[in-house]
């Protein structure tokens, strides 16, 4: 299988460093450090604690309300809902502490987990929030992540494409001007500060962002058709120009705090968190609604060399909920766990055999990451490594 050059293709600095503050590296797409080693997700954590008056921000999101709340009772805002915690917030929000009418699309998981479905029935319809549903065809969709598993080393860019483009249609659908999401992901954890700023951002901005200009059109060499991809498209420019569809993110009115959104959901619409610790990371609540997510996270490992606890641990660091020296112990204790629980769910999904499975894994496996000793697949630079702890404990102006 032809070996992928994950440095050239994502970009990515040949030399990996970390973050002084928390766990995160260099390798994370998009992502700067400044010159003492402080990455930009920190950076800008330190920015909402001593830059921003978050009342006004508040004041800021009533405005944006007031201007677009409906008088009839018809949806005023979409809000793109996984089931999880995040969006269950947001939606939750919006309607009983700022009137709003929010219509809540979910792009159905390939293989919904009991408990992510039991969070969905329970937090989101019974909390009293509508809801539509989209959910593509099964032999389509498990060929798309068989394809994007092999080609893009994701499988789950297909539920990406319909995670943001389905409330975008929806939008059309239903005329509403406003779309809500929960955290600009690319600032709290580290990526684009392009938009960092400013309290909306441009529909095809977002496309680049996440789908690291992948584009579907590629599915047409391996047989699917442009009528098996429509449902995963986004509306026409035309369309979303008509009804003037604008794209904000709650994170820029409220301060983002993942563990408070739990705590939220869980106090006001009876969210239960994972029955028990999603494996590659210690934490119950995030991210537990498809069964196939532990891939994604493994392929983040395999391509960067960025687990699923370094992502978890960096975001509680920020907001001083442990240490930086807990959060190392948790990156080398859980971070790259392989998903076995579904291990052969995947296959199974995929249609493929174990031995495809690890030459696709092996091929995204970039040198400049891994190594190989006596037979065995090592990290080369790793946050718990005496180097990098070193570099970490240097003083901040000597880097
Ligand atoms: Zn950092």
């Amino acid at each position: 299988m032809q070996h992928r050059d994950t440095q050239k293709k994502f970009n990515l600095p040949k030399e990996i460093k970390f973050c002084k503050r928390c766990t995160m590296s260099n390798q994370r797409p998009r992502i700067s450090f400044n010159e003492e080693g402080i990455c930009s997700a920190c950076q800008f954590s330190d920015y909402k604690d001593s830059e921003i008056d978050w009342d006004e921000r508040d004041r800021e999101l009533r405005e944006l309300c007031d201007k677009h709340r409906s008088k009839d009772g018809s949806y005023d805002v979409i809000v793109p809902s996984s089931g999880g915690k995040d969006s269950g917030f947001v939606a939750h929000k919006l309607k009983y502490e700022y009137g709003m009418h929010p219509l809540t699309v979910t792009w159905a998981p390939a293989l919904w987990t009991n408990d992510g479905m039991r969070n969905y029935e329970n937090h989101i319809v019974e909390g009293g929030l509508d809801n539509v549903m989209a959910k593509p065809s099964g032999k389509v969709h498990k060929l798309l992540t068989k394809l994007s598993f092999e080609l893009q080393g994701d499988p789950f860019m297909p539920f990406i494409f319909g995670q943001y483009n389905q409330p975008l249609k929806m939008a059309v659908a239903h005329n509403v001007k406003l779309v809500m999401y929960g955290e600009n992901s690319e600032v709290e954890y580290g990526g684009s500060m392009k938009h960092a700023y400013h309290p909306d951002v441009p529909i095809q901005d977002v496309e680049v962002m996440n789908m690291h200009g992948f584009t579907l059109d590629v599915m047409h060499e391996h047989g699917i058709t442009e009528s098996d991809l429509k449902i995963y498209r986004r509306p026409s420019h035309e369309d979303l120009e008509r009804v003037g569809v604008t794209l904000h993110y709650m994170g820029h009115y409220t301060k983002w705090i993942p563990q408070e959104n739990y705590y939220y959901c869980a106090e006001h619409n009876g969210f239960k968190p994972f029955y028990k610790r999603s494996e590659g990371t210690y934490s119950k609540y995030a991210s537990i609604d498809d069964r196939l997510d532990g891939f994604h996270f493994l392929l983040m490992f395999i391509k960067f060399g960025i687990g699923r606890a370094t992502s978890d641990s960096a975001h509680e660091v920020r907001d001083g909920h442990i240490t930086r020296e807990e959060a190392v112990g948790l990156v080398k204790r859980f971070d790259g766990e392989f998903p076995g629980d579904n291990y052969q769910t995947f296959l199974d999904y995929c249609g493929i055999s174990e031995e495809f499975f690890w030459k696709v894994i092996d091929s995204w496996r970039s040198p400049h990451i891994w190594d190989k000793k006596d037979g065995e697949w090592v990290l080369k630079k790793a946050v718990w490594h005496e180097e990098a702890l070193k570099e970490a404990a240097e003083p901040a102006n000597k880097s």
